[in-house]
């Protein structure tokens, strides 16, 4: 099972991640826990990495491919892997899609968690966070019992710098603009497999089994 998954900030793709490695038993790569890792282990790719997003550049896809590509030949990937912020361009698609041709094998789908830009703006513009313990909440969704309050420690809630609506709507904007070519990409080699992620986490994930048995 080699799978990719796609999905905007704030759609769920995370909790539908680890539903998915844990169903099919495949190694989980995220480029960014990769970067961070190797940030926080100051190893010659995270001087490498870290030197772009200083600037606050992003990482060029020829480092980016190499760790992939170093990660993909692993012997936890025989069976699979779930490749989750990689992707990004159609150029990153194309060098995946050759470096899987030189092991013969080719990617089985590509999952798309869709949400609603205004749904999006809206789940990340209402959350409300607790310093203290770290518990999250929702004006509308998930309110505390005290309006401001954390149930669990009575610390007054805060909202993220990165949840006001024009940061989000930024984020969002930029993550459509970057990906829809990838989208067109994927969908041509009848890869794409259409989530609806405006449902129940539960729902969602059984969407995607059921896709993937398909
Ligand atoms: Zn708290």
């Amino acid at each position: 099972m080699k799978l990719v998954i796609l999905g905007p900030p704030g759609a769920g793709k995370g909790t539908q991640a680890d539903f998915i490695i844990k169903k099919y038993n495949i190694p989980h790569i995220s480029t960014g826990d990769i970067f961070r890792e190797n940030i926080k282990n100051n190893t010659e790719l995270g001087k490498k990495a870290k030197a772009y997003m200083d600037k606050g550049l992003l990482v060029p896809d020829e480092v980016v491919i190499e760790i992939v590509q170093d990660r993909i030949v692993k012997d936890d990937c025989k069976d699979g892997f779930l490749l989750d912020g990689f992707p990004r361009t159609v150029a990153q698609a194309v060098s995946l899609d050759a470096e899987l041709d030189k092991l013969g094998t080719k990617l089985d789908r590509v999952i798309n968690i869709n949400v609603d830009q205004s749904i999006l703006v809206d789940r990340a513009v209402g959350r409300r966070i607790c310093k203290t313990c770290g518990a999250t909440y929702h004006i509308k969704y998930n309110p505390p019992k005290v309006e401001g309050i954390c149930d669990i420690d009575q610390t007054p809630l805060i909202q993220r710098d990165d949840d006001v609506k024009e940061t989000v709507e930024t984020r969002i904007q930029v993550y459509f603009d970057q990906t829809s070519p990838l989208i067109d990409y994927y969908h041509a080699q009848g890869l794409l497999l259409d989530i609806d992620g405006d449902q129940d986490i539960k729902k969602v994930f059984e969407d995607i089994v059921q896709g993937l048995n398909n």
